[in-house]
């Protein structure tokens, strides 16, 4: 590809923590931009946290993640896959949430990647709260239920909160399953611990065949058996990676709202991507980076480390 719009600037022309910080210092394609209709894949913050139930702030979490961002190289260290020139990616943009209207943010986002999707554009976007995904894939998975990764330490598969209708963070997945926007059978829940209220999710997962694969049983097995697996349910029909930062040990990454102790550390955080390759990854996120609780900066770090192995796993699915 001789097009050299699409690459990110070179830390040996620009050091790399001087400059306007967008994703992995990407070019800045927002709607509008006359190279909008160039893009491929295209990197989003999703500033918003109205369907977090407990700790707040990954409304914060993209302009974190941007900034630590701008750390990250052109190569893969271990499949020496280049993104940038394999593929045309940009930064193009926040979408603006309304911050004290829940429905409307909801309808906002959701119109975004339903066009988006129009002009054939793939999201990885980076959040925001997990609540985030259900607008993504009502914009995207309309017409054709997708299959799901999903890492998480949480199923966030439980009935509305408080009694009613309520969207929470606690809930996109079993939303999107009753809208039709994934194939239950077709959907791998993996990282799942901690203390539980109940068991309604796993009671749902069970009677709709979404498989779970605790944090035990991961590591009992190992991650590339649990991973071939989930390559095995997911299929090569076209699927979305959903990963919740709390997946990854609080020891790790304490920057989230609901840590829970037991889980992967850095390394297997990004193993277990690496491991997706092969899968028809069509949109993804990163989720519940909260910088107010990130006082190192390292979960924002982390998060950005993330996208990059996701967004080295859709080149390889264009
Ligand atoms: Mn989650
Ligand atoms: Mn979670």
């Amino acid at each position: 590809m001789t097009d050299t719009f699409f690459r990110p600037v070179s830390g040996m022309q620009m050091p790399r923590f001087a400059g306007i910080p967008t994703f992995m210092r990407l070019p800045y394609v927002p709607e509008g931009h006359p190279r909008e209709g160039d893009v491929q894949i295209g990197l989003v913050g999703l500033p918003w946290d109205g369907g977090v139930s407990n700790r707040p702030g990954p409304r914060h979490g993209p302009r974190q993640i941007r900034d630590y961002s701008t750390m990250i190289r052109a190569q893969h260290p271990v499949t020496g896959i280049r993104p940038f020139e394999a593929a045309r990616c940009a930064d193009i943009g926040d979408v603006g949430p309304n911050p004290v209207d829940n429905p409307d943010t909801l309808a906002r986002f959701e119109r975004y990647f339903a066009s988006l999707a129009q002009r054939g554009v793939r999201p990885l976007a980076a959040g925001g709260d997990h609540l985030c995904t259900l607008p993504v894939l009502r914009g995207i998975a309309r017409e054709k239920p997708l299959g799901l990764v999903h890492f998480d330490s949480h199923t966030d598969l439980f009935p509305a909160y408080f009694g009613g209708t309520t969207l929470t963070h606690g809930n996109p997945f079993r939303s999107a399953v009753e809208e039709g926007l994934l194939d239950p059978r077709r959907m791998i829940q993996i990282g799942i611990r901690g203390t539980m209220y109940d068991a309604e999710d796993r009671d749902f997962a069970r009677a709709n065949g979404i498989r779970i694969v605790t944090i035990e049983e991961m590591f009992d097995r190992g991650i590339p058996d649990v991973m071939a697996e989930a390559r095995e349910i997911v299929g090569q029909d076209p699927a979305y990676l959903s990963y919740d930062i709390d997946f990854v040990d609080p020891s790790v990454a304490p920057g989230t709202g609901t840590p829970e102790w037991g889980g992967p550390n850095a390394y297997q955080s990004m193993q277990v991507v690496r491991e997706c390759a092969g899968l028809n990854i069509v949109a993804a996120d990163l989720v519940e980076v909260s910088p107010p609780f990130d006082q190192t900066g390292g979960t924002a770090w982390l998060a950005a480390s993330l996208m990059f192995e996701i967004l080295c796993v859709m080149v390889a699915a264009l």
